[in-house]
């Protein structure tokens, strides 16, 4: 008899994740790998912040908190979501994790019992249906078409909602397409919700910031009938390139934010006391950085999307935010390739020219994959030249 558990039995270790450790792995035995797996800004954390934290340090905060946040940075959650969301909250709607992960994980947790349903549009975040599974909930995965901008429809979401459906996770912009909601497709969206009143909503908002082209930045609950069925996520990690700091937050309703809280006090208890001060300066403080980094990511994704699509059988959709596209790789899925799979595509990329990206059937949609281009612009140049004559090598 096994030892582990039956719960854990239900999931797989994040493919992202081993990707980024086999590049890792590949690169310590000497191998030039590129490695365009990873979900996490190259930039350094801005320097206010980092002083935010030594000071935070040297002043002694470095005791327990308040387990579901501190009275202070709980401030700067509220003032930040009226400040962009125009979105009205008092701080015990709010709640802080380690990390918008946990906060994802304990809000499944808490409210999740045996065959729940969650709609999950695909492609999605790696991590929802795993952890869905894990808290005995059963992901009901919704595959969105490239050529619908890989959004769900109101038409899709209809169909897919059930007796049992507890949750709809939206993520906008996405991970693995960067594709953004606009204000007419999450008001389609919620017009079918208002009709579901059963159904909550959990908006993952992390790439917020990063976005482009004035691409106009929306959150359902922002629609004010459905504030009161919405669990809003968001977090320092992505906008403020904080991701080892580990700092994530939600608010919503006051009984789930409750709910989240008692998970964490016999989990891990409060997020990083240093940590939290840093975020409040990521929150409070000049906001410059934001834009800058992202013109940074634009002229990247304006030359990852146009080598890709200079390559004869790949194609690529333009991204309205976050740092990642998703390319369509079926045009080498075939007998003469000898390549079934998007599987098959990225592990022989890997093999031959030493490029590292995840395949789209990680994300639940086949035929594609997914490149981060959160890497310098001498390495994006590098691997798109890499790409380009592996693909023609295939041809
Ligand atoms: N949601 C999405 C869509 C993500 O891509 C990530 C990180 O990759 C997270 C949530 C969690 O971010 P963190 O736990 O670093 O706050």
């Amino acid at each position: 008899m096994s030892i582990i558990s039956d719960s854990l039995k239900r999931i797989k270790p994040s493919p992202t994740i081993a990707v980024t450790q086999k590049a890792r792995e590949l690169r310590a035995a000497g191998k030039d790998v590129i490695g365009l797996g990873a979900g996490e800004p190259d930039f350094d954390t801005p320097e206010n912040i980092k002083e935010a934290a030594i000071q935070a340090i040297k002043e002694g905060d470095t005791k327990y908190t308040a387990v579901d946040g501190t009275p202070a940075l709980k401030k700067a959650i509220v003032e930040k979501f009226k400040r962009e969301n125009n979105l009205d909250f008092t701080s015990d709607q709010i709640t802080v994790g380690t990390g918008g992960k946990q906060v994802l994980y304990n809000a499944f947790m808490a409210t999740l019992n045996k065959g729940d349903e969650v709609i999950i549009p695909a492609p999605y975040w790696v991590s929802y249906p795993d952890m869905v599974l894990l808290a005995g909930g059963k992901p009901k995965i919704v595959k969105c078409d490239e050529k619908e901008g890989f959004k769900l429809t109101a038409k899709k979401l209809q169909k897919a909602i059930s007796k049992k459906t507890k949750w709809l996770i939206l993520n906008s912009p996405s991970n693995p397409t960067g594709a953004g909601y606009t204000k007419n497709e999450i008001e389609d969206l919620a017009k079918v919700l208002l009709k579901n009143k059963k159904i909550y909503i959990l908006s993952d908002d992390i790439y917020e910031h990063i976005k482009y082209d004035n691409f106009n930045f929306f959150t359902i609950a922002q629609i004010s009938k459905l504030k009161d069925r919405t669990l809003t996520m968001n977090g320092v990690s992505k906008s403020y390139a904080m991701t080892g700091w580990r700092i994530g937050y939600a608010a919503g309703p006051k009984d789930i934010i409750k709910a989240i809280g008692k998970i964490q006090s016999q989990s891990t208890s409060n997020p990083s006391s240093v940590s939290q001060a840093a975020a409040v300066e990521a929150l409070n403080g000049v906001q410059d950085f934001i834009h800058e980094r992202s013109n940074a990511f634009k002229e990247r994704r304006d030359f990852v999307v146009k080598s890709l699509n200079n390559i004869k059988g790949i194609t690529c959709l333009t991204p309205n935010g976050a740092f990642y596209v998703f390319p369509s790789c079926k045009g080498f899925l075939n007998k003469k390739t000898k390549l079934k799979t998007d599987t098959d595509f990225v592990q022989k990329l890997l093999e031959k020219s030493n490029v590292a990206v995840v395949q789209g059937s990680a994300f639940g949609l086949e035929g594609y994959f997914r490149i981060s281009y959160a890497t310098s612009m001498k390495n994006l140049q590098k691997a798109m030249e890499r790409i380009k004559s592996f693909c023609e090598s295939l041809s």
